[in-house]
C-alpha cells in the first residue's frame, strides 16, 4: 500500500515532515483570506480564493511529487527549502495584492515564511530572499498603483517598504547565524557519537560497540542466517615492548597492529579492542574453515609488519584462538572458548591461531 512517507528513508521522512509544516502554514493562509472575503473589506472575491486554493494545492502537489519520487536528491539542498520560501513568498505577495488597505497587516505573513527558513538557510540565502521579498512588494504597490490607484496611501506604503527592507536583512542576520550554530551542534554530535564508539588509541571499535555488533550477530546467527566466528587476537610478549622502548612507542605499535589488520578484513567483518593489547575480530557470514584461513592470514601480516619510528628488524607476532558461535549460546560462552583456544596458542609457544570446537563441532 502507498503510504504517505517512505518507508526506509528517514532523511525523505523528515523533509516530508517539514512540508507538511509548509502545508499547516498555507491552511492558516488560506483561513485569513477567507476572513477578508467574509469580512467584505478587501478586494478578496470568491474567484480569488478558488484560485488560490486550486493554485496552492497544485504548487504544493508538485513539491510532494517531487519529495516522493526522490527528484529533490538531485538539487544541492534536497529539503527544497529555499524553493518552498520562494513559492510562499509569492503567495503572501497575491494576499497582499487583493488586501487593500489592510496590506500592512498582512506583511507579518512574511515572518511566517522566514520562519521556515530557522536552521535551514545560510546567511546570504536569507539575504537574496529579502532582496526578493521587498522587491517583489514593491512590484504589488506598483501593479496596485496602476490598477486601483485609490487604495494607494504614498506615505504608508513607502514605510512599509522601508520597515521592509530594514527587518527583513536583520532577520536575515540572526536566521543565518541560528543555522550557523545548527551546523556546529550537528558537527559535534557527529563527533560524539564516533567518540562513543571508536577506541581513542587504535581508532577500532570499542568494547561497548564490540558487545553491540555481537549481540546483532547472535540475533541473527540464533534464527540459522549468517553464522559467524569470534577471533581474540593477544600481541605477543607485548610487556616487553614497552620494557625496551617505552610506553608512548608501544602505543604507535598497538596502533599499527589494529589498523592494518582492519584492513586486511572484508568490509562487513569487524575488528574491536577488547582491551589492553587485545583484540576482537567478527567475522560475519564465515564458519570454522573461513574463521581459520582469515585468521592465519591476518597473523602472517602483523607478522611481517614494520614501524614508524621502530628500529627497521623490529617484529612483533600474535596469537589467536579462533571459535564459531553455536547458536543460541550466549556471547560469553562464545567468548570463552576463544580464550581457551588463545590460551592454547600462547602456551604452544605464541605466533599461532589455535581452534576451539563448539559442541556441535564435536559431534
Ligand atoms: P603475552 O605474550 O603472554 O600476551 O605477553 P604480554 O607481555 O603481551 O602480556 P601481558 O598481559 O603480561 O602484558 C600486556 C601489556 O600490554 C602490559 C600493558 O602495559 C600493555 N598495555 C596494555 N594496554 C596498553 C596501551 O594502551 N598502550 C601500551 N603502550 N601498552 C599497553
Ligand atoms: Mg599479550
Ligand atoms: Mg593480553
Amino acid at each position: 500500500m502507498p503510504s504517505f512517507f517512505p518507508a526506509d528513508d528517514h532523511n525523505q521522512t523528515l523533509r516530508i515532515k517539514r512540508f507538511l509544516m509548509a502545508l499547516g502554514s498555507y491552511a492558516m493562509w488560506l483561513g485569513l483570506a477567507t476572513f477578508f472575503y467574509v469580512q467584505g473589506m478587501t478586494r478578496v472575491t470568491f474567484d480569488v480564493l478558488a484560485i488560490s486554493a486550486i493554485g496552492i494545492l497544485v504548487t504544493n502537489l508538485m513539491v510532494y511529487i517531487t519529495f516522493r519520487t526522490g527528484w529533490n536528491k538531485r538539487f544541492k539542498d534536497p529539503s527544497l527549502t529555499l524553493a518552498q520560501m520562494i513559492i510562499g513568498t509569492f503567495w503572501v505577495m497575491v494576499v497582499i495584492y487583493y488586501a487593500d488597505r489592510m496590506r500592512s497587516v498582512v506583511l507579518l505573513l512574511y515572518l511566517v515564511v522566514f520562519v521556515f527558513g530557522l536552521f535551514r538557510l545560510r546567511l546570504m540565502q536569507f539575504l537574496f530572499l529579502s532582496v526578493y521579498a521587498v522587491a517583489n512588494y514593491a512590484a504589488v504597490i506598483l501593479l496596485v498603483l496602476k490598477t486601483h490607484p485609490e487604495s494607494i496611501n504614498p506615505q504608508i506604503d513607502m514605510l512599509n517598504i522601508v520597515v521592509l527592507a530594514t527587518v527583513l536583512p536583520w532577520f536575515s542576520l540572526v536566521g543565518g547565524y541560528i543555522t550557523h550554530l545548527r551546523d556546529k551542534v550537528s558537527r559535534a554530535l557527529t563527533t560524539i557519537e564516533r567518540l562513543a564508539i571508536v577506541d581513542d588509541l587504535t581508532q577500532v571499535f570499542n568494547r561497548r560497540q564490540m558487545f553491540k555488533i555481537l549481540e546483532h550477530q547472535k540475533a541473527l546467527g540464533d534464527r540459522g542466517i549468517n553464522p559467524f566466528s569470534i577471533c581474540i587476537l593477544d600481541l605477543d610478549h607485548f610487556k616487553t615492548v614497552n620494557d625496551t622502548y617505552g610506553h608512548e612507542k608501544g602505543d604507535i605499535v598497538l596502533k599499527t597492529v589494529a589498523q592494518e589488520v582492519q584492513k586486511n578484513l572484508r568490509d562487513i567483518d569487524h575488528i574491536a579492542r577488547y582491551g589492553g593489547e587485545e583484540f576482537i575480530l567478527i567475522l560475519t557470514n564465515s564458519g570454522s574453515r573461513e574463521a581459520m584461513i582469515c585468521a592465519k592470514r591476518i597473523r602472517t601480516t602483523v607478522k611481517e609488519l614494520a614501524y614508524d619510528s621502530m628500529p627497521k628488524d623490529f617484529r612483533i607476532t600474535v596469537s589467536v584462538g579462533v571459535t564459531k558461535y553455536q547458536p543460541t549460546e550466549s556471547i560469553q560462552d562464545a567468548m570463552n572458548r576463544a580464550d581457551k583456544a588463545l590460551y592454547r596458542a600462547k602456551a604452544g609457544g605464541r605466533d599461532r591461531v589455535e581452534y576451539e570446537p563448539t559442541a556441535m563441532d564435536r559431534v
